[in-house]
C-alpha cells in the first residue's frame, strides 16, 4: 500500500466569490445568489482536486465563513451570526505580519451549531467522483467563545463546555454520517497556546492541557474503528499568507499532541527550519495504541503560503528521510495548512486568490507524484 495522502481542507476562494461574500455582506445580492457562486466554487474545487490525482478530495471549504467559524456565522463580516452571540469577542490570534482574526462573544446559553460540516458536505458529495474528506473546528478554538475571565449570568462555563462537547460530537458524527471518508479536527490554537503572546491574552494562560482535556472528552466518545479515521490538525497557522506560532518550539506541543486519542495527525513541516528534529519527535512521541488505534502521522510536504510549487523529487526526499525516524507503516503526507482558512484572504506573496488557487492544485499534484515516488522507495 503506498504512503496515504490527504489534504487539510481549504482551497483560496476565487475573486469572484470573494466579491459575492462581499456584495451579500452589503445587502445587494441575496442569499441565493451566494449559494450559486459557492456551489460552482466548490464544483471546480472538486474537479480540479480529482484531476491531481489525489486519492481522496474535499471541496476547499468554498461555503465556510473560516475553518473555525462555519457552525456560528454565514460570513466572516457577521451577516447571520448565531444565537448569543455578539462580535465583539476576544482575539483567535495576531498573525506575525500584524494582521488579526477576532472571534465573537457569548452573551448567553444554550450554545448551539446553526451549522454543521455535514451541512456543507451533503451538498458537495454529489459533486465527486473520489471519497471525500470532511474538516471540522475543534472545542478547544470554540471554548475561546466564552470569555476568558468570569461566569455569563445563567450559563455557566461547565454549562457551556458540555453544550459544546455535544455539539463537536455532532459535527463529526454527522460528517461520517453524510459521507465523509475521514474527518479530521482543526486545532491551529494547540500551537498558539503555548506562545504568550502578551497582546493576546488567552496565549498567556498555559491553556494547551486544558485543550487537550477537552478535545479527548469529545475523541474518547467514538470507537476505536471509528478514531482510525478520525484527525487532528496542527499547524502554526496560515492566513494572508502569514502565521502566528511558527516560533513556538514543537518540543513545546508535540508530547501532549499525541495525547488526542486520534487516529492520524495532519502537522505542519514543510516550512519548519530543521524538519529532522521534528521527524525525531514524531517518532518519540507518537503512539502505536492510542486507546486502540495506531497514531499514522501525516508530514506536511507542502508550503501552502509560498507561490513557490515544491518538486515531486522534493516531497519524495521529505518522506523517505521521515521513515527514518516514523515508522513507514505510520508515515503519511499531506500540506502544511488550508490554503486558505478564512474566506477573505488576499493571498499577497502570490499576488491575487486567482492565481494562488491554480498554484495550490500544481501543489497538490506534486505532493501527489511525490508519495508515488516515495512509497516506490520506501517499497511500500
Ligand atoms: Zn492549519
Amino acid at each position: 500500500m503506498p504512503l496515504p495522502t490527504e489534504n487539510v481542507g481549504s482551497l483560496p476562494r476565487p475573486a469572484t466569490l470573494q466579491a459575492a461574500i462581499a456584495a451579500y455582506d452589503r445587502g445587494e445580492i441575496a442569499f441565493a445568489d451566494l449559494a450559486a457562486e459557492q456551489d460552482r466554487a466548490c464544483r471546480d474545487s472538486i474537479e480540479r482536486m480529482e484531476a491531481t490525482g489525489a486519492p481522496i478530495v474535499s471541496d476547499g471549504e468554498q461555503r465556510a465563513s473560516s475553518f473555525a467559524t462555519y457552525p456560528i456565522t454565514d460570513t466572516l463580516a457577521g451577516t447571520g451570526l448565531a444565537d448569543n452571540l455578539v462580535g465583539d469577542g476576544q482575539y483567535f490570534a495576531i498573525f506575525d505580519d500584524g494582521h488579526h482574526r477576532q472571534l465573537p462573544r457569548l452573551t448567553g446559553g444554550p450554545f448551539r451549531y446553526k451549522t454543521f460540516a455535514s451541512d456543507y458536505l451533503e451538498k458537495s458529495l454529489p459533486m465527486a467522483n473520489k471519497p471525500m474528506k470532511q474538516a471540522v473546528i475543534a472545542p478547544s478554538m470554540l471554548s475561546l467563545l466564552y470569555p476568558l475571565d468570569g461566569e455569563i449570568d445563567g450559563y455557566s462555563r461547565e454549562q457551556f463546555l458540555a453544550d459544546l462537547c455535544d455539539e463537536a460530537e455532532k459535527d463529526i458524527r454527522q460528517a461520517f454520517a453524510a459521507g465523509a471518508t475521514r474527518v479530521s479536527i482543526d486545532f491551529t490554537e494547540g500551537r498558539l497556546a503555548a506562545k504568550n503572546d502578551p497582546r493576546n491574552p488567552w496565549t498567556g494562560r498555559a491553556m494547551l492541557q486544558h485543550f487537550i482535556e477537552l478535545n479527548n472528552r469529545v475523541i474518547d466518545r467514538f470507537s476505536a474503528d471509528e478514531r482510525v479515521n478520525l484527525g487532528i490538525h496542527t499547524c502554526p497557522g496560515g492566513d494572508m499568507d502569514s502565521v502566528h506560532s511558527a516560533d513556538v518550539d514543537y518540543a513545546e506541543l508535540l508530547p501532549s499532541m499525541f495525547k488526542m486519542n486520534a487516529g492520524y495527525f495532519l502537522i505542519q513541516l514543510a516550512s519548519e527550519q530543521d524538519k529532522e528534529r521534528v521527524y525525531r519527535l514524531i517518532g518519540e512521541h507518537s503512539r502505536d495504541d492510542a486507546d486502540g488505534v495506531p497514531q499514522v502521522a501525516f508530514v506536511g510536504v507542502i508550503d501552502p503560503l509560498s507561490p513557490t510549487v515544491e518538486t515531486p523529487s522534493q516531497v519524495a526526499d521529505a518522506l523517505v528521510t521521515a521513515a527514518k525516524y516514523i515508522p513507514k507503516e505510520r508515515l503519511g503526507a499531506t500540506d502544511d495548512c488550508g490554503f486558505s482558512p478564512f474566506s477573505i484572504d488576499d493571498k499577497p506573496k502570490h499576488g491575487s486568490p486567482d492565481f494562488a488557487r491554480d498554484v495550490a492544485f500544481q501543489k497538490i499534484t506534486s505532493r501527489v507524484r511525490g508519495v508515488e515516488q516515495a512509497s516506490e522507495q520506501l517499497q511500500l
